[in-house]
């Protein structure tokens, strides 16, 4: 569970929001101008802000000047892209385009969450040796070369031990929305982490949905 602060003026979408990402056991704040926003994030800490740009009072840079490195997902409107690189470029962990999906800024969400999220910071199981900081997996103490995307599924079963996940749920947390490939690009990086990493008995084939990283803890 995550302290997100949702500033967004728009009543109805601020609302919808903070009822889709509640019910993905996150706890939400509301803020409908940029002068309130910046108060509730000088008195207390947030995990992530999701954050419009065109607000009242302040708009979402100058919030976002105030929020001393929260994690941000900016809201933009669809013609602007110069506000989505101005976001980037000020370092925002990422940004959404009205209007935008549910599905998709929970998904964005989480991506942000796992990658900022402090706490866990290695995983260790017989050999291997996770180190989520430095992005790498490592084999009795041997860094063990893997693509990006391996590494990111690695992270994804890792953090989601012991759950089935599904094929589809992988594809969007790894690979994104956006990605028009396959499922079948699933099975070929978990037979590539199964191989590099000895985790042929340990990253289980679930029936008909997808993978479980088997972890006896
Ligand atoms: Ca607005």
């Amino acid at each position: 569970m995550a302290e997100i602060l949702i500033v967004e003026d728009e009543f109805s979408i601020n609302e919808l929001i903070r009822k889709n990402l509640s019910l993905t056991g996150h706890h939400c704040t509301q803020a409908f101008d940029g002068e309130n926003a910046a108060a509730m994030l000088e008195s207390r800490k947030f995990d992530l802000l999701v954050l419009d740009i065109m607000l009242p009072g302040l708009d979402g840079y100058q919030v976002f000047e105030r929020a001393s490195g929260t994690p941000t997902i900016f809201l933009t409107a669809k013609s602007e892209l110069s506000d989505k690189l101005k976001g980037l470029a000020m370092g925002a962990d990422d940004y959404l385009t009205k209007p935008f999906q549910m599905l998709e800024l929970a998904a964005r969400v989480e991506a942000v969450l796992r990658r900022t999220k402090k706490g866990e910071t290695e995983f260790e199981m017989g050999d291997l040796k996770v180190d989520f900081g430095r992005h790498q997996a490592f084999l009795k103490g041997t860094a063990v070369e893997c693509t990006p995307k391996e590494y990111e599924l690695l992270e994804v079963l890792v953090r989601n031990r012991n759950i089935a996940l599904s094929r589809e749920k992988l594809l969007d947390m790894v690979w994104g929305y956006d990605f028009d490939g396959g499922t079948r690009t699933v099975d070929v990086h978990i037979q590539r982490l199964r191989q590099k990493l000895h985790l042929e008995n340990d990253i289980r084939t679930v029936y008909k949905l997808g993978y479980r990283l088997e972890v006896r803890e």
